[in-house]
């Protein structure tokens, strides 16, 4: 069965609090009771010894007996309290007997206390317990005190002992009913959070992601809890936004190319125009650029993935920017260009092919965009922050209203459509999501004194 958390919540209280209330009554009762029984013990037989005491006390020795009212009053008001006397001279003479005294009141006393004693202490019986009277040191009598043992109690005894349980059990009423309140309220400070989390999350799972948990929960778990369920919508959220942007900006790359070739296409069938090879070229250079369009667009897939796998290992970033000139020697020399890479070798916990790639994209760029016999330089320094690298040119340059926006997706500068380089937006895209994902930072400049400069950093320990 599927309880409530508050539910559960109250009922542990409960248990829990019920549970200790009981163990503790019954250790109580057991622990009061065993050291009232002794205390009793102790207090009849400290009444006995007093009884003797007092009754030798009494002995007249110059008249040789005693006062038989005085004994007479004591045996009387002991034998009201359960102790039956028998006092004897020094001979074994009877001089006062409660049983020939009032027979049926000792009778009537004797079944009182049995009755009442029956239940509390079974084992117990009426006996006889033989005392000396002594006077001056001397032994004058004797008394035989008959009454129930160990102990009895009296009614009074007993009025406190269930006066101590009935406490008792009003402690465990209140406790347990304390403990369903405080249960309650704790079981709904708790479930509160939870139960609106659970909402949050199923009104997310339903694809409201502008959704937000309001207020901190005082608990620290369920604070947590609150935060990482906003950080879900947010980046849900952002997920969304992205891959629907990604979709128009997609759409919109795709459509110029394609309707370039279809009207080329569709003239040259009709033939309205003819199928010059330059047309041809024409269209298969638009057929290439939508295939450089979709090799990026699975680039850019896969680094922007949030859980990009990086494969790192400590690498020289000086080595890497050689490598990538290296492997672009070609573009490079065909444009004339004079490349570069210099500094100091700086090594960073990196993954070696991305950081490849970032290089080549960098590089491809600068080729891209300067002219004929310009100049290409990777300068690699090593800084305590980490590894830096500058990647700069001589070429064309980035507008500063628009180098904040070159890092985004599908962006081109003005100069750099007019052109018709052939990018499509997406290898800086590529860039920075490889560097981020490294804990790294990118950013351009101006050239000094043209073209530009990209400057990144990538912590030693990435
Ligand atoms: P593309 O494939 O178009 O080059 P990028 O994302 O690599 O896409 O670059 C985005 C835009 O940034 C480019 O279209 C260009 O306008 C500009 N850009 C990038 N690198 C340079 C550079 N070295 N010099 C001038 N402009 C650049």
């Amino acid at each position: 069965m599927i309880r409530s958390l508050r539910a559960q919540l109250s009922l542990s209280v409960l248990v829990i609090v019920l549970f200790t209330v009981v163990v503790v009554s019954i250790l109580a009762n057991i622990f009061v009771n065993r050291q009232f029984e002794t205390y009793i013990t102790e207090q009849e037989t400290a009444r006995t010894e007093n009884i003797a005491a007092d009754l030798g006390a009494q002995y007249d020795e110059s008249a040789g007996g005693w006062d038989t009212q005085y004994l007479h009053a004591v045996g009387m008001y002991s034998l009201y309290d359960g102790y039956i006397l028998k006092i004897y001279d020094n001979l074994g003479g009877m001089v006062w007997d409660a049983e020939n005294h009032d027979m049926t009141l000792c009778s009537r006393i004797m079944v009182d206390i049995t009755a009442r004693m029956g239940k509390s202490n079974p084992d117990g019986g009426f006996s006889a317990h033989q005392y000396d009277l002594t006077k001056n040191g001397r032994t004058v009598g004797s008394v035989s005190i008959h009454y129930y043992g160990p102990y009895f109690y009296t009614e009074d005894d007993f009025y406190f002992l269930s006066t101590l349980n009935a406490v008792l059990l009003s402690i465990g009423v209140v406790a347990s009913v304390l403990a369903l309140c405080f249960g309650w309220l704790f079981a709904r400070r708790i479930s509160r959070p939870i139960a609106k989390t659970a909402d949050i999350a199923h009104q997310i799972a339903q694809g409201n992601y502008g959704i937000r948990f309001e207020g901190r929960p005082k608990t620290r778990e369920l604070n947590e809890l609150a935060a990482a369920v906003n950080q879900l919508a947010g980046a849900l959220g952002e997920q969304e936004l992205l891959r629907k942007r990604l979709t128009t900006d997609v759409a919109h790359e795709l459509r110029t190319p394609l309707t370039a070739i279809s009207s080329h296409l569709e003239m040259m069938a009709e033939g309205l125009w003819e199928a010059t090879p330059e047309r041809l070229q024409s269209c298969l250079d638009e057929i290439t650029r939508l295939g450089k369009l979709v090799s990026d667009l699975e680039q850019l897939e896969k680094v922007e993935d949030g859980n990009l796998k990086l494969d790192k290992a400590p690498v020289d970033l000086l080595e890497l920017a050689r490598f990538a000139g290296d492997h672009m020697k070609g573009q490079i020399e065909s444009k004339g260009i004079s490349f570069s890479a210099e500094g100091e070798p700086a090594i960073v916990n990196a993954d070696k092919d991305r950081i490849t790639q970032v290089f080549t994209n960098l590089l491809s760029n600068a080729i891209k965009y300067t002219r004929e016999n310009g100049n290409i330089r990777i300068v690699v320094e090593d800084t305590p922050a980490g590894g830096r690298a500058r990647v700069e040119d001589d070429g064309i340059g980035i507008p500063d209203h628009e180098q904040h926006l070159i890092f985004e997706r599908f962006y081109r500068t003005d100069q750099s459509r007019n052109r018709k380089t052939g990018g499509a937006g997406i290898g800086l895209t590529i860039v920075k999501s490889i560097i981020s994902a490294h804990g790294g930072t990118i950013q351009v400049e101006n050239g000094d004194p043209c073209g530009s400069r990209f400057v990144f950093l990538l912590p030693k320990s990435g």
